[in-house]
């Protein structure tokens, strides 16, 4: 089922956004060679804590996960791209870091990603995060109200495509709301012009990610993090939109 939210509730989801998009920029602020990701998972912890959120991940047990998760971030380090398990890892040179997270504040959920380059960038690397950065905008310009859900996919995927980086139709965006992942389902490809009708109130997370050589993945003995196939790099760019009567409100992006 899809919720149609009103104006005030799209405000209290921006209130959520914006507690994310800061954190998120907090976090990837520290992320350099020498860091542990614990240091980050902590961080995240504490600011939870302050500001009174709760954590949309701790406990989350998803068909697609081992046991309830126990942590408040997801980091993902080089091969690895989505649901990275914070482990004690110590951060170095040229490595490429996904940090995801997803909170809720009275009762409103906001989920937002993004990848960040640690130390000495290498150009293949530049390349591939700007790739997903790029997509996301492509996804929002094509979020406008009478819209279909395919425009954005076609969008995300027209990015990948011009690339030249293969796509992953297993994992994509999500509705969101009073939880993380409701429907619908955001494909990172598809076709334009089908599939539901954006309607002003609808509120969607949209997040491209991939590498630059393999769309397959596999999960990682610890039972959570997912990597690739190749042992190719990836890139994750999230955040979280409502279609409004005057295009997309992106409420996880902060200045
Ligand atoms: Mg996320
Ligand atoms: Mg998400």
């Amino acid at each position: 089922m899809i919720e149609l939210k009103t104006p005030q509730e799209i405000e209290k989801m921006a209130v959520t956004g914006r507690f994310v998009g800061e954190t998120l920029a907090e976090l990837a602020e520290l992320a350099r060679p020498g860091l542990n990701l614990m240091d980050l998972e902590q961080r995240a912890r504490r600011r939870i804590k302050e500001r009174g959120a709760v954590s949309c991940y701790w406990d989350y047990a998803p068909s697609f996960g081992r046991g309830p998760f126990r942590n408040v971030i997801c980091l993902s380090v080089n091969d690895a791209v989505l649901h990275g398990l914070p482990h004690k890892y110590t951060l170095r040179d040229s490595d490429v870091l996904t940090l995801d997270f997803a909170v809720s504040i009275d009762g409103w959920v906001a989920d937002s990603a993004r990848t960040v380059i640690v130390g000495t960038p290498r150009p293949e690397d530049v390349r591939l995060v700007e790739s997903t950065g790029v997509a996301l905008e492509a996804g929002i310009a094509a979020a406008v109200a009478g819209a279909k859900l395919g425009d954005i996919s076609a969008a995300i995927q027209a990015v990948a495509t011009e690339y030249g980086y293969p796509v992953n139709m297993q994992f994509g965006g999500h509705g969101l709301g009073h939880t993380m992942h409701e429907d619908p389902h955001v494909a990172n490809a598809g076709r334009a012009g089908r599939g539901l009708v954006l309607r002003p109130g609808l509120t969607l997370a949209l997040e491209p990610w991939w590498s630059a050589t393999s769309n397959e993945i596999f999960t990682d003995p610890d039972g959570w993090t997912l990597r690739f196939q190749d042992g190719s790099r990836g890139s994750h760019s999230e955040h979280t939109i409502a279609i409004t009567e005057d295009g997309a409100r992106v409420l996880t992006r902060v200045d």
